[in-house]
């Protein structure tokens, strides 16, 4: 890696991806980077193969030594100060910037300064649950760390919590004005745990999200 420059950006942040169709129309879209920052310059995506989508296609099927041209980082879905007890809820690949904010919050006292973390990551299977093994490391090793996978459509062999991401919110979140929540992923989910947690009595100031539709 000598010679190669460090990449700058802030956990949460994500990339603009442009490449051509064949027809010759051009296509941008976003991508949240799954790695926190490191000196290393490599940066990791979390990628979901849309059915008949563009890019999401063009770039699973990139091998080494393809090129793309991106732009970024740009976004403003980041940790905001103060630290507070924290919930991140994601389903999908919207758990991509919440792997680089954990991994960026738990590698330093400092950072996270003893405060609990919850994940509540949503999926339809088992198989499908990005990073779980890692997840089920980092909260064995760290004791303010929870993390909680939920699968609508979990096996009957699965022990974990059942249904959708936002019917798991109040066991964690009920009662806790003093709490910040960062929500992740489509649309219709982001909304149905907004909509939770300001029932529950929350001040929409304390949410944050990203809609990846
Ligand atoms: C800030 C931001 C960050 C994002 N980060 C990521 C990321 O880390 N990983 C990732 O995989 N995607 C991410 N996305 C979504 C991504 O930008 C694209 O929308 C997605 O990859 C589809 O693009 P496409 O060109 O393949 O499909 P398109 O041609 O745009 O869409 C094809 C069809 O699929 C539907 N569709 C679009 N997006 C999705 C989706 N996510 N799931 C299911 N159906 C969909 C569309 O409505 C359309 O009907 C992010 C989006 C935003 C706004």
């Amino acid at each position: 890696m000598l010679g190669m420059r460090r990449f700058g950006f802030v956990a949460g942040q994500w990339l603009s991806f442009k490449q051509s169709k064949s027809d010759g129309e051009e296509l941008t879209r976003a991508y949240s980077i799954a790695s926190p920052p490191a000196e290393d310059p490599r940066f990791a995506l979390c990628l979901n193969r849309v059915q008949d989508g563009f890019m999401s296609k063009f770039l699973c099927d990139m091998k080494v030594g393809d090129e793309i041209a991106c732009q970024g980082p740009f976004g403003d879905f980041i940790l905001h100060p103060p630290m507070r007890d924290t919930l991140f809820i994601a389903t999908g690949t919207g758990i991509a910037p919440f792997r680089s904010m954990l991994h960026w919050l738990l590698a330093d006292e400092s950072r996270h300064q003893g405060k609990q973390l919850w994940l509540l990551f949503g999926n339809r299977y088992e198989k499908d649950i990005y990073y779980h093994e890692e997840f089920q490391r980092l909260t064995a090793e760290r004791p303010n760390f929870h993390y909680r996978p939920v699968l609508s459509r979990g096996s009957a062999e699965w022990t974990g919590l059942r249904g959708y991401v936002q019917e798991h919110v109040p066991e964690i979140a009920q009662g806790r004005s003093d709490m910040h929540a960062y929500i992740c992923g489509l649309d219709k989910m982001v909304k149905a745990n907004r909509e939770l947690l300001k029932s529950i009595g929350w001040d929409r100031k304390s949410i944050r999200y990203e809609k990846y539709d």
